[in-house]
């Protein structure tokens, strides 16, 4: 059965990644999103050589190169001291060793180029402010004016579209919290390097920081132990007492500079243990909805892109039921892989004491190159080609 119309449940990176991705396999859809207005409330995002590769053959690869930020290097720095512990290069180095470019951007920028691409193309359609309650085949083809072949469940962390689903488990909270800030790029201190994207070290704590071309300012995105604020994003009230007790082993400068910014904003990090994806009839989870991770990897977005770009090709290969065990089959070995990475950057990240001195003595004499090679498996992987293309 050549499938037609596809219904999906949410419009972020996924969902909208996932319509053009079925656009461009000549595949109809309608992507269903209970915000009112796609305003992103997130900061800063990378995007790996896994994700901008297929970006690019989405067509996107201009517009972001226009927007973003090929940072020189990620650089590995004490928290306690700010001297560097390793340092691998990105930029030109990027693009010859994994054949795509790495780049780094507000997420709004690229929220609004997918959702310009997918408002572009005729076989989308975007309905807001609708929520989903209960996904029954009913409601979906009441909003969508007929039944869709096939259900993807884009909808993020809390999916309602799991529902659907037998054995699919529910988001678990993961211990750690992020604190999400944005600083001006002229009021941020200047050991903050303004061409690459730097991950401070501390115990039991780490920071990343990188700049937002596009929007002239520092992300700093901090994570540390921390309690569940409950469900939803964005617990701007609180948490600055915590971030603060989190960081109160590390430089003055960093905690000067943490104490100066506006309005930090909490997140709680959910995270999925491994369950079912697929009802193996006509409903799908992918992404943050499937399987969340936690962003000790920077991977989570990737992985969204990913996912939509690969069901996408098997749905236009074959009906619902096989297309939909072809997907999982193909990419649950993938993301478990990537879930045991976050785990052990997450274990190297925040390691305390002397097993730190020994982690920094390590990778301070591994050559660059090395560090690099370690990375290969993830930023090399290429969705499966088709000759269409
Ligand atoms: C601190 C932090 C830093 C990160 N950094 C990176 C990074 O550098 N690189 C990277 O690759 N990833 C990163 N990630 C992960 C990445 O942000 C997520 O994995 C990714 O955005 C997930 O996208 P998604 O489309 O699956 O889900 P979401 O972005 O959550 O989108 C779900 C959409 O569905 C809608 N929705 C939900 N329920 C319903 C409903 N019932 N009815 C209708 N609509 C609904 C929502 O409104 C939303 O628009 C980071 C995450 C965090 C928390």
């Amino acid at each position: 059965m050549a499938i037609e119309h596809v219904a999906i449940i949410g419009a972020g990176v996924a969902g909208l990644t996932a319509a053009l991705a079925l656009a461009h396999r000549g595949i109809a859809s309608i992507v269903i999103e209970q915000a009112e207005q796609l305003i992103e409330v997130g900061a800063g995002l990378q995007l790996s050589p896994n994700a901008t590769r297929i970006l690019d053959r989405l067509g996107l690869l201009r517009r972001l190169e226009s927007v973003w930020l090929e940072p020189e290097s990620i650089r590995l720095r004490s928290g306690t001291r700010l001297s560097t512990i390793a340092e691998v290069p990105l930029g030109a180095f990027a693009r010859e060793r994994w054949q795509a470019p790495y780049g780094v951007l507000h997420r709004a920028t690229l929220q609004k180029i997918l959702l310009d691409a997918v408002s572009g193309q005729s076989l989308c359609r975007l309905v807001t402010g609708q929520r989903i309650d209960s996904p029954s085949m009913e409601a979906l083809e009441a909003i969508c004016g007929t039944k869709p072949d096939v259900i993807i469940g884009a909808d993020g962390v809390w999916s309602v579209a799991r529902q659907r689903i037998a054995g699919a488990e529910p988001a678990r909270f993961s211990g750690n919290v992020a604190w999400r800030m944005l600083l001006s790029e002229q009021d941020a201190p200047d050991f903050i390097d303004r061409d690459k994207v730097t991950a401070f070290l501390g115990p039991s704590t780490h920071l990343v920081a990188y700049p937002l071309r596009d929007s002239g300012q520092i992300n700093l995105v901090a994570i540390a132990h921390g309690r569940d604020p409950g469900k939803g994003w964005d617990h701007s009230a609180g948490g600055r007492t915590e971030l603060k007790h989190a960081f109160r082993r590390w430089h003055p400068r960093v905690r000067e500079m943490i104490d100066g910014v506006e309005k930090p904003r909490m997140w709680p990090l959910y995270e999925m243990p491994e369950g079912a994806w697929s009802n193996s009839r006509d409903t799908i989870l992918i992404g943050d909805a499937a399987h969340a991770v936690t962003p000790f990897a920077a991977q989570g977005a990737a992985m969204a892109i990913e996912d939509a770009y690969e069901l996408a090709l098997e749905l236009a290969m074959q009906d619902p039921a096989d297309a939909i065990r072809a997907f999982a089959t193909k990419r649950k070995p993938r993301v478990k892989k990537i879930r045991k990475r976050g785990a052990f950057n997450r274990f190297v990240y925040h390691v305390r004491g002397p097993l730190a001195l020994g982690r920094n003595l390590v990778l301070a004499f591994r050559p660059s190159h090395a560090v690099a090679e370690d990375l290969d498996w993830i930023y090399e992987y290429r969705a499966e080609y088709r000759p269409e293309e």
